[in-house]
C-alpha cells in the first residue's frame, strides 16, 4: 500500500533529525529551496521558501530575531558561526495537514532543518 505523502503524519519522534538538513541542502542545490540571509547594520533578516525536506508541501519562513556571525553566536545548536559560516535554524512551516500535529501548532509537518545562508546586500 502507498501511502500519500501530503498524509505524512507529523513528526513526533526525531524532528531535527539530521536527514532533513541534509535533504534541505539537495534542494538548494536543485534550485527548489530558496535561502537568503541580508543585513541592514544590526539587523539580519532570513528568508527561506521553497519545498520543505519531508513533505510535498511548500512553505516561507522569515526570522528578523537571530543573531548570526556577531560574535561567534551559536544558533540552535552546538556549533558556533562565523561571518561566513551561517545557518539559519529553519522550522518548516507547511500550510499542509499532517495528521497527529499538535493542537497548538497550526503550521508545519514536524520537522525542524538548517540550511546555510550566505548574506547578501551586506551594508558597509
Ligand atoms: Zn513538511
Ligand atoms: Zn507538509
Amino acid at each position: 500500500m502507498t501511502v500519500n505523502p501530503a498524509d505524512l503524519p507529523y513528526e513526533q519522534d526525531r524532528p531535527n533529525d539530521y536527514q532533513w538538513t541534509d535533504k534541505a541542502f539537495d534542494l538548494l542545490i536543485a534550485g527548489s529551496l530558496e535561502a537568503h540571509v541580508y543585513r541592514r547594520g544590526l539587523i539580519t533578516v532570513a528568508v527561506v521558501a521553497g519545498k520543505c525536506p519531508r513533505c510535498p508541501h511548500t512553505f516561507t519562513y522569515t526570522t528578523s530575531d537571530f543573531a548570526v556571525g556577531s560574535g561567534g553566536q551559536v544558533l540552535g545548536g552546538t556549533r558556533s558561526v562565523d561571518a561566513s559560516d551561517d545557518y539559519v535554524p529553519i522550522d518548516a512551516a507547511c500550510v499542509g495537514n499532517h495528521p497527529g500535529r499538535p493542537e497548538n501548532q497550526e503550521q508545519g509537518c514536524g520537522v525542524a532543518f538548517r540550511v546555510e545562508a550566505l548574506p547578501e546586500n551586506v551594508d558597509g
